[in-house]
């Protein structure tokens, strides 16, 4: 009876609406229950995720590990491998590349993910803020880091943000979100193990709004692909109750976190992130502290500088006040605003940048500057808005 089932996804939370049979998003464990269930042996689920998360193999028929048969009864029960494709390139001047990706739903929505070589891991401070000079040179990165949607589109609503003026379109999958990841280790040749690439999931959408497809796909990455959770970084705006369930994950598992502070007090985080008024920044304060750190890890607070809004001396003396009240071991990325169309905002006058900075570093306060990368390509921090494949 059950050899003969269809076989059916076991899981089906983790699909998109109306996707199409997609192995790319189960891991080990749904993999081998679900062959079992189709009347083959559990270890079938080993060779698939073997094939799908280490070989990178793209479709069914390329799994040669399967006899002939099962490949072909996946295909004829209208299953394929469904890693998102890379589908458009934009390539900067400054090295860094920006993807198109075609999801896995019927929908034909696209996401979009960021390559950097050199990049600074949203961590900058160890060292790799130096010049980029990657632009000639086929691969001459010896780190890089990939930044990475959750969402299509984000229902924040920050006022600095391109993303904020898509909405939310939805949700992506556990396989959508690991599937960019996997998709441009591809493209880049990337070695797995030898070569240090950091993720930083700072792209299109709040993964704390997205909380069990993310957390989905990050242990998909450690635990199937092999990469490590402490070269892994998530950015939130604040949302406390995906702050308090991230501090429940087990180390093992658990990435970085940085919180979207933008701004020194309330008042003006409100105006510039209305998302404030729901959880202030006390209360999101009070969530990260019951993030267990690992040793010599810190909590990130990055910071948006928005020209006259949020970049002035005061400013500065505020948020060293705020961030040593905390009490909290932390550090301050500092982004200087980049631009998008439709947004009312200026960036910071030249100068103000590096004053903001030293203003922090005099107080005592650990500061890095972002360097903004691929802002040309609309690749830059808050700049990702699909400009687009039709
Ligand atoms: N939604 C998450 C993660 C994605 S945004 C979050 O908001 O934290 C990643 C970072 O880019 C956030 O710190 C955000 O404040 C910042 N950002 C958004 N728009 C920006 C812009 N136009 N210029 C510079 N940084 C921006
Ligand atoms: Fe969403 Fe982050 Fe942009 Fe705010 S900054 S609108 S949370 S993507």
């Amino acid at each position: 009876m059950t050899t003969n089932s269809q076989l059916v996804p076991l899981d089906a939370k983790n699909r998109v609406g109306g996707s199409l049979r997609s192995l790319f998003g189960m891991n080990t464990a749904e993999l081998s229950e679900w062959m079992a269930a189709a009347g083959e042996p559990k270890w079938r689920g080993s060779q698939l995720a073997e094939a799908l998360y280490r070989q990178r193999i793209v479709e069914v028929e390329g799994i040669t590990t399967l006899s002939k048969a099962l490949r072909q009864r996946l295909d004829r029960e209208g299953w394929q491998v469904g890693r998102p494709r890379i589908v458009q390139v934009f390539t900067s001047v400054d090295g860094t590349e920006r993807y198109l990706v075609h999801g896995q739903g019927l929908d034909g929505l696209t996401v979009e993910t960021v390559w950097m070589p050199e990049g600074d891991g949203g961590e900058a401070g160890d060292g790799s803020e130096g010049p980029a000079g990657a632009a000639e040179a086929s691969k001459v990165w010896d780190r890089a880091t990939i930044c990475v949607s959750s969402q299509v589109g984000c229902a924040v609503n920050c006022q600095f943000c391109l993303t904020a003026k898509l909405g939310l379109q939805r949700n992506l999958s556990v396989g959508e979100i690991a599937g960019q990841v996997v998709a441009v280790l591809d493209r880049q040749s990337v070695e797995v193990g030898k070569e240090r690439v950091n993720l930083v999931f700072m792209g299109m959408g709040e993964p704390f709004l997205n909380y069990e497809n993310f957390m989905g796909a990050v242990r998909l990455l450690v635990e199937e692909v092999g990469l490590s959770p402490q070269r892994m970084t998530v950015s939130t705006s604040g949302i406390v109750p995906g702050i308090e369930r991230f501090a429940e994950e087990p180390p093992e598992i658990r990435p970085k976190l940085a919180i979207s502070l933008n701004a020194p007090n309330d008042e003006v985080r409100s105006e510039v992130m209305p998302i404030n008024r729901k959880w202030p920044i006390e209360a999101v304060v009070d969530a990260v502290r019951g993030v267990r750190l690992r040793s010599r890890e810190r909590i990130t607070f990055e910071y948006v500088l928005l020209g006259g809004v949020t970049d002035r001396p005061e400013h500065a003396a505020e948020v060293a006040r705020l961030v040593r009240r905390t009490g909290l071991p932390a550090k301050v990325n500092l982004i200087a605003w980049n631009p998008g169309p439709g947004i009312a905002y200026t960036m910071p006058e030249s100068g103000a940048v590096e004053g903001f900075r030293r203003a922090l570093a005099a107080e005592g306060v650990p500061v890095y500057l972002r360097r903004p990368r691929g802002r040309d390509i609309y690749a830059a921090c808050g700049q990702l808005k699909r400009t687009v494949e039709e």
